[in-house]
């Protein structure tokens, strides 16, 4: 079938960045607390209470600019954005309007599609509001004002909701690289507001875009747009025109609704802030904010196949959460064996963190490292390597105490080695005629067959040493 409409989409990305205090006073700007713990003058906006920068919070902002290709504005100031709501006590929000932090950015998704960053600026958070329908009363909690934030502006070019899927996923994964933003989407710390709009397909016009507000997953993202291009080919289909205007998300209906039109749109009478001077940046600066940018995922992943050597596969996997792919980078750091530990890791760590929300491997890199080491060098075979892992996920402890306390502990018993291998030979004389006579894949049976007369007494490794010296002995 013929596409009738292209989709048009552009995102602004909320992004809380996780410094220790806010963005112009003091507070702690951790997440949680009880209801209005963390506020001081300042945040609150107490007449005569003076903003200062958090530096921390310029850096932040600017590492993620740098990693998503921005140029920085070597000359940066903030804004006063005016609006009256509740969870906003100054009645304005300290942002950036023409002088932003970063601009000119770009990140490419795996459909191949470029998309530019218009710009990303710091601005601060607001506060929460808590309504009590039942008893027709409002709260207000202004522990989370005043955190810094980045937005992240993008220019219309994402083409599909798996597009902005992908976006918002990849940049949330980036940020955490960065360490600037802890991108937990269900503590708020991303949000995304959407813009969409249809043009006739081809067409170099953009059609009239509706604005979806805070949406806050990355599926509620995806159904948002995938409901509002539904509505939007309705109109167009029925000759209608879209109407510029911002819309909500209901996450249990799975559609949109209208909240303003444009009319009724926000006059936020920005001017500049007063209270808080430009600043300037040398070039130096920028060259020590680069400096210091960790390795991103997909650098990760280039460094895991080119000089660890594994598949590719494999390296994505480890990369898709930067606490996996840092405990693997600590893992091989104490013990360099690249494919052995990817091998347990991928089966044994993988497989029981994935199903837990919690970013922390319960056991440490050095014990890790010593199990693939023990099995590496069969002092334990490959499967009680796999129990000793699994008993210090549910119970802890050193992994050598667990295998000698487990009896897993291979113990070479050269006489046994002997003992078996020798009657093995003895049983039967027609397959070693059959070596002689050039059939040498009778080692593999005789190979099979001691190893599992053996299990417990010696390594693979001892066995097969022993028979390759009978056999060289015929
Ligand atoms: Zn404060």
């Amino acid at each position: 079938m013929c596409k009738k409409y292209d989709t048009v989409i552009g995102l602004e990305i909320h992004a809380e960045l996780s410094t220790k205090t806010k963005a112009f006073c003091t507070c702690d700007a951790s997440f949680g607390g009880d209801p209005n713990t963390h506020i001081c003058p300042v945040c609150t906006g107490q007449p005569g209470a003076l903003p200062v920068i958090n530096h921390a919070a310029v850096e932040y902002a600017m590492r993620a600019g740098l990693a998503l290709n921005c140029d920085i504005n070597r000359y940066t100031r903030f804004d006063r954005k005016n609006y009256f709501y509740p969870d906003l006590p100054k009645a304005y929000q300290i942002s950036q309007l023409d002088l932003p932090l970063c601009i000119n950015g770009s990140l490419e998704l795996s459909t191949g599609t470029v998309v530019r960053i218009h710009q990303i600026h710091l601005e601060e958070d607001a506060g929460k509001m808590v309504h009590d329908d039942y008893h027709g009363e409002s709260w207000a909690d202004y522990n989370r004002c005043s955190v810094p934030l980045i937005e992240i502006v993008t220019e219309p070019d994402i083409k599909s909701s798996e597009e902005a899927a992908e976006f918002v996923s990849k940049i949330a994964l980036y940020l955490k690289y960065l360490n600037v933003c802890d991108a937990k989407m269900q503590e708020g710390s991303i949000r995304a507001d959407v813009n969409v709009s249809l043009k006739p397909a081809g067409s170099s016009v953009l059609g009239d875009r509706a604005e979806i507000k805070n949406l806050n997953s990355f599926r509620s993202i995806q159904r948002a747009i995938e409901s509002e291009i539904a509505r939007q080919t309705e109109i167009l289909e029925g000759g209608g025109k879209v109407v510029q205007e911002t819309r909500r998300f209901d996450d249990a209906t799975g559609t949109t609704s209208s909240l303003r039109s444009k009319e009724n749109a926000n006059d936020y009478r920005y001017f500049p802030e007063p209270d808080i001077l430009a600043i300037t940046f040398t070039e130096e600066d920028i060259e020590k904010a680069k400096s210091e940018i960790p390795l991103l995922p997909h650098q990760r992943v280039e460094r895991y196949t080119k000089e660890y050597g594994l598949t590719d596969e494999d390296a994505r996997v480890i990369t898709l959460e930067k606490y996996l792919s840092d405990f693997y980078d600590r893992t091989v750091e104490i013990y360099p064996q690249y494919k052995n530990v990817a091998n347990l890791f991928l089966t044994e760590i993988m497989r029981r963190v994935k199903d837990t929300d919690s970013e922390e491997v319960p056991i440490s890199p050095k014990d890790f490292a010593k199990v693939v080491q023990m099995a590496d060098k069969n002092t334990v075979n490959r499967n009680d390597a796999k129990s000793i892992i699994r008993i210090m996920f549910e119970e802890g402890g050193d992994p050598e105490e667990i295998a000698k306390a487990n009896g897993f502990i291979v113990v070479e018993d050269t006489a046994a080695i002997a003992e078996v291998i020798d009657k093995l030979f003895a049983e039967r004389p027609d397959l070693i005629e059959d070596y002689k006579n050039g059939k040498t894949n009778v080692f593999g049976f005789f190979m099979g067959q001691a190893n599992r007369a053996l299990t417990g007494k010696a390594t693979p490794m001892s066995i097969k040493a022993y028979l390759e010296k009978k056999f060289s002995e015929l």
